[in-house]
């Protein structure tokens, strides 16, 4: 008992250092920098961080969100990283002891975490996230086998044919998106992140996970963005009152791996419970 309260404690700390290095992936990887080199600078005055104003989440707190050099606000979203992943890793480790699952599926959320908050603030799925991942989830699959440790993830032969049904169901999903819209409705980004999350999940649950991720995606979008977007618009035009003929109005994007991403980690979570309910009808 004493041993697993330690493990949680100590994945929690481990995990918060996962996190400040997630904080870099998605500051850096849209815009093509390297996450090694250089180290962290203020993004306002550049001031290089030292060691204590990069402690994950205690270094927000102690400076009181704001850069020591110049005063500027530190955005929210750090520590919030930060204490999502801390939390994951703890949870993770609570539930499966130390174990290669604990680690397999705290990576897998950080990751998909990763890819949801840069696809909802850059329209992009960077492939530091997904390549790196769908060759660990493949990797670890084999270690699952021969370490006796699987479930919830595919084994090593479901992990491949997973990846293929992930990603070429996608493509199809955005294939007939795009003749419906008659534009580009996925990008590759989606296509790579089902080829990561299929490797967790294998065939089926991955093809649950799409489908899941479309409603789920298709919805928000019809009852959320694009009411609003319109409403924005019809302002926009008010006041502007445009004559130039035709409505103008063009639909927003989805990102479509905000929706995905939560979709892939509740079908390894409760997938197989979903498959057994509807196949019994
Ligand atoms: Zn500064």
């Amino acid at each position: 008992m004493i041993i697993d309260y330690f493990a949680t404690v100590a994945a929690f700390m481990f995990g918060a250092a996962v996190g400040s290095f997630l904080n870099v992936c998605i500051a850096r990887w849209p815009r093509d920098l390297s996450v090694i080199r250089p180290r962290s600078r203020c993004p306002y005055c550049g001031h290089q961080l030292a060691w204590f104003e990069n402690v994950p989440l205690v270094s927000w707190v102690a400076l009181r969100a704001r850069c020591r050099c110049c005063d500027e606000p530190i955005s929210m979203q750090y520590p919030l990283v930060e204490l999502a992943v801390a939390l994951t890793f703890a949870l993770c480790v609570w539930n499966f002891g130390p174990s290669l699952t604990a680690v397999r599926l705290a990576i897998f959320a950080t990751i998909l975490l990763g890819i949801a908050i840069t696809d909802a603030q850059h329209y992009l799925i960077p492939d530091g996230f997904t390549v790196s991942g769908l060759f660990f989830m493949l990797a670890t699959s084999v270690a699952g086998l021969y370490l006796g440790e699987q479930a919830p993830f595919a084994g090593p032969y479901d992990a491949l044919v997973g990846a293929c049904a992930g990603a070429g169901l996608i493509a199809i999903v955005g294939w007939l998106g795009e003749v419906a819209l008659k534009r580009e409705a996925m990008g590759m980004g989606d296509v790579t992140l089902m080829a990561f999350a299929g490797a967790a999940l294998g065939p089926s649950r991955a093809i649950v996970a799409v489908f899941a991720g479309a409603v789920l995606g298709a919805v928000t979008f019809l009852a959320v963005v694009y009411p609003v977007a319109r409403v924005r618009h019809a302002d926009y035009r008010e006041q502007t009152e445009l004559a130039l003929g035709g409505n103008g109005f063009v639909a927003p994007l989805v990102p479509f791996g905000v929706f995905l991403a939560p979709a892939a980690l509740g079908t390894l979570l409760w997938g197989d419970t979903v498959l057994a309910w509807l196949l019994r009808g």
